[in-house]
Order: C-alpha cells, then structure tokens, then sequence
C-alpha cells in the first residue's frame, strides 16, 4: 500500500524541489479543468528532478509528468499521485546551434532564434507550450515541426541521463520515441540553424501569429487541434476517394474534414463546445468539465466512424482517467 505521507516527506528532503498538496490542475491546463493532485511537486534543477523521480517510481504512487498544460485533458476528479514538472528555462546559443532547457517555452525559443537572425522554427510562433513538450509531441505548424531543427536530446530514461540523435528519436508527425516511452523524461535539446535576415523572420512569424490569433484567442481555453490529421497516403483508398482534392495540404487530410461531415462545428456539451467556425477546435466556455469534454471527444470519434470507417486519434493527452474515456451521453447540438 503506497504510503502518501512517507512520500512526501522524503520529496520535502530534495533540495530545489517545491511541493504542494491537494494542488489543483485547473490551474496548470490551458482548458482551465482539472481536479487536485494529490502532490504537485517543480523544480529547475536535473538532480533534483530525477531525485523526485527514483521517490515517485519506488513510492508505488502513480506520477505524471506534465509541461505547461496546453496539451492536456486532465479529469475532474484530478490525479491520485504525484504530477512532476521540470522548469528550467535556459536558452543558450553557440554559432548556428542553440541549446533550449525543456522547461522553456517554445515561444520564447522561436523569438530568440529570430532575434539572432537563424532561421528554422519561425513559423512555429504561437504554439503554446515548453520546448520539452514540443519535442514529445513532435510539435509543428505551418509546414514545418521541431524534429526538423533537432540535433540532439538529453533525457533520464530510468537509469540515466543520456543523449538521443534525431534519427533515433524516431519523429513522425506529432510522434516521437518519447511518446511510446511515457517514463522517458527530457530535459533539454541541442537544434541547429540557418542564417537569415532577422527582420525577414520576425515578418514571417508576426504574419502567421496575426492568423494564428484569430484562430485561436489568446484567452481561449482550448488544447489547439484535438484529433491529428490523417495522412493521406494511410486512408483506406474508399475514404481517400472521398476527399476533395484542395482539402489535402503536404499530404495531410485535415480532420476537421472528416468532423465538419458529421456536423462537429457548433456542437457543445454544456459548457464545452466546438467552434463554429472550425470542427478540430473545442474549447471550455466557461464552467465546462473534463467529463463533457471526452464525451464530446468520444460522440466526434463515434460520428466519423460510423460515416467513414476510420478512427481519429487525439493529439490531447489525457491525465487522471482511470480508463479510456467511454461512450458520450446525447450531445446537444445547437
Ligand atoms: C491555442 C493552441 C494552439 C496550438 N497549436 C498547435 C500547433 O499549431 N501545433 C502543435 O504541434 N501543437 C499545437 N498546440 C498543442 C500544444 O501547444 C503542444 O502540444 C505543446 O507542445 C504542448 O506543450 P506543453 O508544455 O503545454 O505540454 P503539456 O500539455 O503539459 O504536456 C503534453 C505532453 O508532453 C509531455 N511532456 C511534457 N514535458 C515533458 C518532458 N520534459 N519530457 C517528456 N514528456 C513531457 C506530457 O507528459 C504530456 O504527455 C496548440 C495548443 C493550443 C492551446
């Protein structure tokens, strides 16, 4: 039987290490949702983290590690055990090679590298979220994603701290190695660029943040997209056939096609809805709950697998669930 008070205070003997109990995660998620952990534990130092981490793992508590909650679904009855994140923030450059701490947001990664002139992830601008995540989730926008950039990545793979090349991190859109080794945590990353007129850049980044910002409010509580596109090439030919030509872009079905067919835009659930002026984009309006929002999510797999026979799959992560998220009770659509 895990034993929570041991636990805690063995974490309170790591130095660098803030801890808070009964912390809640609505204030971590982007989607403003989410119930207490039962330890919330940060800090910007690499021993201390994978400290807290040999205290998780022999603890027999559950743990997770979290970025900056922009990418999360975490469930209203909150996590039973303790939530690790990682903060330092350090971003160091060295001729065309940049070396970014995982706790730094990405943003502030894409606005030094325009500043020094070196080009690569300008048109990441606007994606929410610490750089460490964005390499989990091989984040990208606009044609481009980080793995493009990436030289190299340290991480704790249980054992030890070590490095991984870009080929052995295995990307793929919105996949890494990372993803399938959910206890693999990065700690920073080496990317490597290209000289460029940093005026041209900053245009570049600022042109596709104005669109970004209609898209997405920045006060919105949303996750982003919520299922990933399709790739084109891995639809069953019936579905591909299916699809309008102009609808594909780099290869990529968007899935908000296939969730625009089964009348997604404007849907809600309480006071989760779906825009209505794009079908992969749901956002909290207000008051909503973790459960409207996976009933939702499962009422829009539901739809498109029925109409089509495919299966979309989430780009949200989901934290606290005790089981996969079930079937949606009847959605009012509006
Ligand atoms: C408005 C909006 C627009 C968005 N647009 C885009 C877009 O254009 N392109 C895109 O790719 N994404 C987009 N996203 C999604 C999101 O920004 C990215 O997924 C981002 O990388 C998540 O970062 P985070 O720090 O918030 O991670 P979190 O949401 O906190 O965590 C996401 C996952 O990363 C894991 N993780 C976090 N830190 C580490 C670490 N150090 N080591 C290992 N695993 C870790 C977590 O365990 C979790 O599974 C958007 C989100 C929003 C809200």
């Amino acid at each position: 039987m895990p034993d929570t008070e041991e636990t805690l205070s063995r974490l309170a003997g790591i130095p660098h290490l803030t801890i808070s109990t009964g912390t809640p995660l609505s204030r971590y998620t982007r989607f403003g949702i989410g119930g207490p952990a039962d330890v919330y534990a940060e800090t910007d130092s690499v021993e201390s983290f994978v400290a807290a981490l040999e205290v998780a793992r022999s603890s027999g508590l559950n743990y997770v590690v979290i970025g900056d909650g922009t990418n999360l679904i975490v469930s209203d009855a909150g996590f039973r055990g303790i939530v690790l994140r990682f903060k330092a923030q350090r971003i160091l450059e060295a001729g065309m090679r940049v070396m970014a701490d995982a706790g730094a947001s990405l943003q502030n990664l894409v606005d030094f590298t325009i500043g020094r002139g070196l080009k690569g992830i300008e048109t990441m601008t606007g994606i929410p979220g610490s750089v460490g995540a964005a390499i989990y989730g091989n984040a990208g926008a606009y044609g481009h994603s980080i793995s493009e950039r990436l030289i190299e990545v340290r991480f704790f793979d249980g054992r030890q701290v070590r490095l991984l090349s870009n080929e052995e991190c295995e990307f793929h859109y919105r996949e890494s190695i990372f993803k399938r080794h959910k206890d693999w945590i990065i700690f920073s990353a080496e990317l490597l660029f290209e000289p460029a007129d940093a005026a041209q850049l900053r245009k570049t980044a600022d042109d596709i943040l104005k669109l970004r910002n209609e898209k997405y409010p920045v006060t919105m509580k949303c996750a982003g997209s919520i299922f990933k596109n399709l790739l084109l090439a891995e639809l069953p030919e019936t579905v591909a056939r299916q699809v309008p030509a102009q609808v594909t872009r780099e290869g990529k079905v968007p899935s908000a096609y296939f969730l625009e067919q089964v009348g997604a835009k404007g849907m809600r659930l309480g006071d989760i809805h779906v825009a209505a002026y794009h079908a992969n984009l749901i956002y909290n309006a207000g008051q909503g709950t973790a459960q409207d929002l996976a009933a939702l999510i499962q009422e829009l797999k539901a739809r498109v697998r029925e109409r089509f026979g495919i299966e979309l799959e989430e780009e949200v992560q989901y934290v606290g669930f005790a089981t996969p998220v079930s079937t949606a009770p009847e959605i009012g659509v509006r």
